[in-house]
């Protein structure tokens, strides 16, 4: 579903990342794990466009882009539509409902009738379990539902990927599971999910792959058995015993 190949990002001098060579089958989950710094984040990013590395292409369902070459706006939209993306911070619009927060993407950019938006939302909203916050605003909802609605919203467009930047890190403790459950139930139906999280027992229960970064490389990556109970590289370990 995805390959990444020779992805190269650098913000001024820093060299964040270094020829990166990323792949994802489709319905599987990858988790990245790493120091903070990594370049987690920015891989991620990447992977939407969001960020655009200087060399290397990428590869979404069959459509491929090439960072070499100048990309036309247009060709820039249509591939972020590929993937749906969860942020840390939600980024929920505070003056929209949950509802309107989740058909805010089908109605503009997708232009999809209000009303059959609107169903859409509900059903979405119901799946992450906020069938009675439809039309409840951001600032009605506890973190965690927040970031349910953030979930929902970047199902609505039909991703063919879903990307998750750390999307627990911001909530209370008490919080934090009702939002991997919501990822793990995500993950059981299929979906392609690319996931940066610090959360390393829903890495050890759900990734049928992680990958391990430090300073703008994939150092490691395997099963979860094979990254957490025996890895092969020096920082791999000590990043682990760091956890421990
Ligand atoms: P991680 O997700 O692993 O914590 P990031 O991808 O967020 O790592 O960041 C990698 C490095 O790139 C860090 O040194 C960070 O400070 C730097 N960085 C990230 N975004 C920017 C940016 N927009 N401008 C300049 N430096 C950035």
């Amino acid at each position: 579903m995805i390959t990444a190949t020779n992805i190269s990002k650098r913000f001024g001098d820093l060299e964040v990342l270094k020829n990166i060579d990323f792949n994802v089958e489709t319905g599987k989950v990858v988790v990245i794990i790493g120091p903070s710094g990594s370049g987690k984040t920015t891989l991620l990013r990447c992977l939407n466009l969001l960020e655009q590395p200087e060399e290397g292409s990428l590869t979404i369902d069959r459509q491929t882009i090439d960072f070499h070459e100048k990309i036309p706006k247009k060709s820039i939209r249509g591939f972020r539509r590929l993937s749906g993306m969860v942020f840390q911070t939600y980024n929920l619009f505070p003056h929209f409902t949950a509802a309107e927060n989740v058909m805010e993407g089908p109605v503009t950019v997708q232009k999809v009738p209000k009303a059959k938006a609107r169903e859409k939302a509900t059903e979405i909203l119901a799946k992450v379990g906020l069938k009675d916050k439809v039309d409840t605003h951001p600032h009605q909802l506890s973190g965690g539902q927040q970031q349910r609605v953030g979930i929902a919203r970047a199902m609505a467009i039909d991703p063919k990927v879903m990307l998750f930047d750390e999307p627990t890190s911001a909530l209370d403790p008490e919080l934090i599971g009702e939002v991997l459950r919501v990822m793990k139930q995500l993950a059981e139906e299929g979906r392609t999910m690319v996931v940066v999280t610090h959360e390393m027992n829903f890495a050890k229960e759900v990734a049928d792959e992680v990958i391990f970064m430090d300073e703008g490389l994939v150092v490691e990556r395997g099963s979860p058995t094979d990254v957490f109970e025996n890895p092969q590289e020096e920082r791999t370990k000590r990043f682990l015993n760091l956890l421990k």
